[in-house]
């Protein structure tokens, strides 16, 4: 490491509040597949900034638009109309079948407006205020005081009690947990379709099938969080597209701007026309020109590059070399996960292999302590996954 690098990163120690445990390197610039540290060194990535830059870095046509809307118009507000906001409303309305779109600036924010639109719901048809929400041991949907309470992860939210309130816990895939969460207060059941950070678990149809069926029995509304496996990372647009189970409210983010922070939470019309009004939430940035400008070129690439297709193409050869991995090395236990949201599950913790593989120019990253994540942009090839898993199988090699 540089001299120069050693500096930004103790200035950066000094500067910042420690609220993460970064990685010793300093990021420079990318392109497509790859990133640079200040001292020029390449690195292959398969974590695309957490499954954010599905498209690659440095893609022009991408630059290009965002750059054509900073010299036309930045920002207005949401009490006047904008044509990227209703051009990026219309194509994900599109490409979601859901009906209408909030646009926020994150994905915790998509979550806060979800868990609104639900006590809203819940609200207008009895009055009262003491409806619960049903969510996954597990999860992760923010750290946001909404988004934290419907976190399955009692560490994440112990020091900031109290929660919002009136929120359940769960078991993915164990339906009988559900119904036993379940009484007249219960407005709205959440969960990830694929749980990311938790572990990468991914629902299974016949408890998705379920749970759609109970909330239509009950008048409950399904929230189905995909920021994360959303956005075509499961090859499908959405991962609840691959099981036909609709949710009545949507979350998506992360890989939906590909680097401008954006989010949404979309609704059908049956939630839209029973929850929130003019005056119930807002937001000052979100579905600004320059954010629905990048959703826009997004949505377009998305079609125009087969971005879903190359996800079904490549995901089942990532899918064979990691496996491949665990058949190699007792101490990997499990491989699981959907298209290109994938995780190697080590019966130990992962934390020095993934420096190890950093260091040899990999960029990987844990879900919990024993976990490999695999978010890579979705336009990484066949021969890619071949350089990673060289990087990675040299890594194990001297573990
Ligand atoms: C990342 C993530 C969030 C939170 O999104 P932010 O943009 O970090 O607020 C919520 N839910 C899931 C499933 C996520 O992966």
């Amino acid at each position: 490491m540089s001299e120069k690098m050693k500096e930004y990163i103790e200035e950066a120690e000094k500067a910042l509040l420690h609220t993460y445990n970064r990685y010793q390197i300093v990021l420079d610039k990318g392109d497509g597949v790859y990133l640079y540290d200040i001292d020029g060194k390449k690195y292959l990535d398969f974590v695309s900034g957490i499954a954010v830059f599905a498209l690659g870095y440095n893609n022009k046509s991408y630059n290009d638009a965002l750059k054509g809307q900073i010299d036309k118009l930045l920002h207005t507000s949401n009490y006047y109309y904008n044509v990227p906001a209703i051009e990026a409303a219309k194509k994900l309305k599109e490409v979601s079948g859901m009906d209408r779109v909030f646009f926020t600036n994150s994905g915790a924010e998509a979550i806060e407006g979800a868990i609104k639109a639900a006590r809203k719901y819940a609200f207008l048809k009895d009055g009262k205020n003491d409806h619960e929400i049903i969510a996954m041991n597990h999860s992760f949907h923010g750290r946001t005081f909404g988004a934290l309470s419907v976190t399955g992860n009692p560490h994440y939210r112990e020091a900031f009690e109290p929660m919002i309130g009136n929120i359940r816990f769960a078991d993915l895939n164990d339906f009988d947990s559900v119904l036993s969460c379940v009484n007249e207060k219960t407005c709205a059941i959440l969960l990830e379709t694929v749980q990311g950070e938790g572990g990468i678990f991914p629902a299974s149809r016949q408890f998705l099938e379920s749970i759609r069926k109970l909330c239509d029995e009950r008048d409950i509304l399904l929230i189905l969080d995909e920021i994360q496996c959303g956005m075509g990372r499961t090859g499908y647009m959405y991962a609840w597209q691959r099981y036909n189970v609709k949710p009545d409210i949507m979350t998506t983010a992360k890989a939906l701007g590909c680097g401008v922070p954006v989010g949404a939470f979309l609704l059908n019309e049956k939630t839209a026309q029973n929850s929130l009004v003019a005056g119930d939430h807002g937001t000052t940035y979100g579905g600004n020109p320059f954010a629905c400008a990048a959703i826009n070129k997004v949505l377009d690439l998305f079609k125009q590059d087969n971005i879903i297709e190359n996800v079904n193409e490549v995901a089942p050869y990532l899918e064979k070399r990691l496996d491949e991995l665990k058949d190699k090395y007792d101490f990997i236990i499990d491989r699981r996960g959907l298209g290109l949201l994938q995780g190697l599950v080590f019966d130990r913790p992962v934390g020095d292999i993934i420096n190890s593989a950093l260091e040899k120019g990999l960029i990987l990253i844990n879900a919990g302590a024993q976990i490999i994540r695999f978010v890579p942009p979705l336009v990484i090839t066949k021969e890619n996954v071949d350089d990673m898993i060289l990087i990675l199988d040299t890594v194990l090699s001297a573990v």
